[in-house]
């Protein structure tokens, strides 16, 4: 260095000011696309799955849920396929052969009727039109959101096989459901019933209990007089010797009723066999009226019939009295049964019970077992059929007034009023349902002949097997198993895949054995599903097959197709198992709403097949609503679109506000939060950026310093890192991201950047550039840099992989992030020291009565900047041990040019600080005050140290 040059400007030449590329900003919604691009061409996701092949730790299935192939994707969407993907790179880059096969949904009504819609705006007719070319419809407006979504699910960065997704319309896919119903069949819970399902008249067709949702309705509210007969009552000499010593002119048991066009399929009435029922004498037009309510709801139903006063109790008897006996069905010319029945509550109505085993579950069941058979009179439509003639052609929730009229003409109406009431309707069209009963195919719960334990217990049994996260998934879906009905698995529709039963011609009798599936899904595995359509039944039955019941040859196709709950409910078998991925899956990753959707029909296959759950451990998440907690729906207006989020903030910023919230509750979206984590994200991306930028002479593979050689700080820095990223490092494995989140911005803004980094600048840029000083800081920020950049990767997928660009490489190094390793506990143990943490950690207490005297000082104005002032530290003994423990320059630590040490007197608080002004004059290159400046002849102007690092 020329001597002749004094000034101190000159000398800013001599610093290491930090450099890089790595951009300030992330300018995301512009940068990812091109790094997606890059992973694609790479093939990084089948690289990091495939470097894991053979590993010892095995493999680590979470197996997709399939979404529905209809329209964009939603928060909720972005969501559950963020979380999975972020499983997946996790447990990949913990060295699990991880794979993930994407799925879709892609049969069903909201197709079907999508390309309905479609027809109807070209004003092209569906009724002339060849099933398969409306099937074909179908398959291309499925195919059409497929792409929609794969291309918006990567844009989100999920990782997944890509290029081979399942699909449930591919005809290798159907050919496994067809091949799933067999074995059910063989197993023998597949059965046909007529039996009353949920009924959408609208979408005409039967609906399971997952396509049902509850909204208030209003309906009429009615008691009913069902008359008993001469023979009942004569048959209890009770109740006989009443009527004759009242001159009764009716003695009828009350029904009431919140369904009054179900009253034409009344086949009986239904009273509990251990409650107490009255006979109350109640006046009327002409003489007295009879009429019997159970006890316990005597009061009541006076209450809602409008009586003046309490009525008058002739008799109190138990229900066997009644027993077998019979009432007149009020309109219609035949009687009603009286039963016995569990199902009967005090909860409402009269404790007599209106039972159409034709429209309801209970009064099926009981139906059944009275012999009562299923009477329905109506259609498809919800229209009445020629069995309840009268009403013929009218749509049932119509004909609610005209039978009260009816009932009140005829003396039968006790009294009306109007309610409104939780009932089902169709998730499709919104419409209120019926229940209905028709010939449908059910996977039975209950008992049956052939079968030893029902699938009910066996599915209770094996829902204890698996692991529910949270842990109150498994009190849901086991009320849920515990209650549900038979799973009705059959449609009344085009766009599904058919239950390819074949029926005798000559005696009906249906032909469903394994055989005839497994010979049917080798066939549409060859040749597609289409040819159940195209092919007459005799080309398509297995050659020689004849009617179990009658030897009949002639056979006739199934029209029905399959609920689309059982094609996505059997993806165990069709993809995890077919594709040799593993069974049952480590994983399922849902909605909470899929206990009773996609977990349940997924249980209740996996069951009946093959004895167990396809799952061992199934994760829920809640939803995604708006700020207030609102649902967002279109018709609010308070939908946010991924879609819209990604195009302004970029994905990163979406998958880290993804891992915010504790995603196990339903989480709210605002703007707000979002701008928080952006807020975050740039946090991050500067403690990156400094690390970067004091990284570019540094070659790891020459450069780094073994740790025994590190300074205190340095090493400390390691040592805290350690710990952090070991508690980042349990929270992914514990599935609670949130925590990462947390972890990984305090670590930042504190740890990092408030005092790590604080302390740093000043050695970093002052010390010569290859000093043992600077390799120390840089050792230790290098290896903080690669291990929380490998740390952040599954969440913060494409920051990660930009890092891992701009990062000084060893040797070897792999090309992409994801090929790296996670962080393990052997790579971070040798950083960690509790002791030199605890020696700083009272340092650090220190450091902060330091700052405030300092910031006192600066008011008063006895200093300037901190390096003007040298500070006196009074601490008592215990404390100046600790200070005097380690080899670091306390003044550094503390960023002032002077520190003394000396005793706190007794008595005084344990550590006081007081600032003076320093004396010696200020460094031009460093700026801290020295005594030793002008000691130099060559460089008067520098301190000791700078002299020694310019040199
Ligand atoms: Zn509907
Ligand atoms: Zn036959
Ligand atoms: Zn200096």
């Amino acid at each position: 260095m020329n001597d002749k040059k004094t000034a101190g400007e000159d000398y800013k030449k001599t610093l290491n000011l930090p450099q890089t590329e790595f951009p300030m900003r992330g300018s995301l919604p512009e940068r990812e696309p091109p790094m997606i691009e890059r992973w694609h061409r790479d093939r990084i996701y089948y690289r990091m799955v495939e470097k894991n092949i053979g590993s010892k730790l095995g493999r680590f299935l979470l197996h997709d849920g399939p979404p529905y192939a209809n329209g964009n994707i939603h928060l909720g969407h972005a969501l559950n396929k963020v979380l999975k993907d972020v499983v997946i790179k996790y447990k990949n880059m913990c060295g699990y052969e991880a794979p993930f096969v994407p799925g879709w949904d892609c049969h069903g009504l909201p197709i079907e009727l999508g390309v309905e819609k479609q027809l109807l705006d070209q004003k092209r007719d569906k009724a002339g039109m060849p099933i398969t070319q409306l099937r074909e419809m179908c398959r291309e407006y499925a195919k059409k959101y497929i792409a929609v979504q794969k291309e918006q699910f990567n844009r989100l960065e999920v990782f997944g096989d890509w290029d081979d997704p399942y699909l449930t319309m591919d005809k290798r896919y159907v050919a496994s459901i067809v091949r799933e119903l067999g074995r059910c069949a063989a197993a023998g819970v597949l059965y046909k019933g007529n039996k009353p399902v949920h009924w959408c008249a609208s979408c005409t067709t039967a609906l399971a209990e997952a396509e049902i949702e509850y909204a208030d309705k209003k309906s009429p509210s009615i008691y009913v007089k069902f008359d008993l007969t001469d023979d009942a009552i004569r048959a209890f000499p009770e109740l006989a010797e009443i009527v004759r010593r009242e001159g009764a002119t009716r003695t009828s048991l009350i029904i009431w009723t919140t369904t009054p066009w179900t009253l034409p399929a009344n086949l009986g009435i239904s009273l509990h066999p251990e409650f107490d029922y009255v006979a109350i004498k109640v006046p009327a037009l002409e003489g007295t009226e009879i009429w019997i309510v159970a006890k316990g709801l005597q009061e009541s139903f006076e209450r809602a019939a409008g009586f003046e006063k309490p009525s008058t109790t002739l008799l109190t008897f138990k229900a066997e009295r009644l027993h077998r006996k019979n009432a007149r069905h009020p309109f219609i010319d035949r009687n009603s049964l009286i039963m016995m029945g569990e199902h009967v509550t005090l909860e409402t109505g009269t404790g007599a019970v209106h039972t159409a085993p034709g429209h309801g579950v209970d009064d099926y069941k009981i139906g059944m077992k009275y012999g009562l058979g299923t009477t329905a009179p109506v259609d498809d439509k919800g229209k009445f059929t020629t069995e309840f003639a009268e009403m013929q052609g009218q749509f049932v929730f119509k004909t609610n007034e005209p039978i009260i009229e009816k009932l009140r003409a005829g003396g039968h109406l006790v009294s009306r009023a109007d309610i409104e009431h939780s009932y089902p309707h169709c998730w499709r069209c919104n419409t209120p349902v019926i229940f209905r009963a028709t010939p449908q195919w059910f996977i039975g719960m209950e008992p049956r002949a052939g079968v030893g334990m029902t699938l009910r217990d066996r599915a209770k049994a094996a829902i204890r097997e698996v692991r529910w996260v949270p842990s109150w998934g498994i009190n849901r879906i086991m009320g849920m198993v515990e209650s549900r009905p038979d799973w009705c698995i059959s449609r009344q529709r085009t766009w599904g895949v058919p239950i390819t039963v074949f029926y005798c011609e000559s005696c009906n009798e249906p032909k469903a054995d394994q055989g005839v599936f497994n010979a049917m899904a080798d066939q549409i595995e060859a040749k597609g599903v289409d040819i159940w359509f195209t092919e007459p039944a005799e080309k398509l039955v297995p050659v020689g097959t004849k009617c179990s019941n009658c030897q009949g040859t002639k056979f006739k196709k199934e029209r029905d197709i399959l609920d689309v709950w059982f094609d996505s409910g059997v993806s165990h078998a069709a993809v995890c198992e077919k594709r040799d991925l593993g069974w049952p899956a480590d994983l399922y990753l849902e909605g909470s709403d899929q206990h009773r959707g996609w977990f349940q029909t997924s249980l209740l296959t996996g069951v009946a097949t093959r004895g167990k759950a396809p799952f061992r451990t199934v994760l829920t998440h809640g939803f995604v609503n708006d700020k207030s907690g609102k649902k967002m729906s279109k018709s609010k207006g308070n939908v946010t679109s991924p879609l819209d989020l990604m195009k302004t903030h970029g994905a990163e910023i979406l998958r880290l506000w993804v891992v915010l919230e504790d995603y196990r509750n339903d989480v709210n979206f605002s703007m707000e939060s979002l701008e928080r984590v952006s807020e975050s994200y740039r946090k991050i991306r500067n403690t990156i950026r400094f690390l970067l930028g004091n990284l570019y002479d540094f070659n790891p593979d020459k450069d780094l310093v073994s740790l025994n050689q590190l300074g205190d700080l340095d090493r400390w820095a390691l040592a805290r890192s350690s710990v952090v990223l070991e508690k980042i490092h349990s929270a992914y494995e514990s599935y609670e991201f949130h925590q990462v989140y947390q972890q990984l911005v305090n670590f930042c803004s504190t740890d990092l950047s408030a005092v790590y980094f604080d302390i740093l600048k000043d050695r970093l840029y002052t010390a010569g550039k290859s000093s043992p000083e600077r390799r120390s800081a840089q050792t230790a920020m290098w290896l903080i840099c690669d291990a929380l950049t490998r740390s952040i990767a599954p969440i913060l997928s494409f920051t990660a992989e930009e890092i891992w660009g701009y990062m000084p490489k060893r040797e070897r190094r792999p090309e992409s992030v994801f090929l790296g390793e996670f962080p393990s506990e052997t790579e971070l143990k040798p950083w960690s020291d509790p002791k030199l943490e605890e020696v700083f950690a009272k340092i650090w207490d220190v450091r902060e009565i330091v700052l405030k005297a300092l910031e006192e000082a600066r008011k008063e104005k006895t200093i300037g900047h901190p390096r003007e002032a040298k500070v006196t530290l009074a601490v008592e003994p215990a404390i100046r041990q600790n200070l005097s423990s380690t080899r670091e320059d306390l003044g550094r630590l503390f960023l002032v040019s002077e520190l003394e040490l000396t005793s706190a007197p007794a008595g005084a608080e344990p550590v006081v600080a007081t600032v003076t002004r320093v004396s010696g004059e200020k460094c031009a290159r460093c700026w801290v005050y020295s005594k030793t400046v002008g000691e130099s002849e060559s460089h008067p102007e520098l301190c000791s140290r700078c002299q020694e690092a310019i040199h």
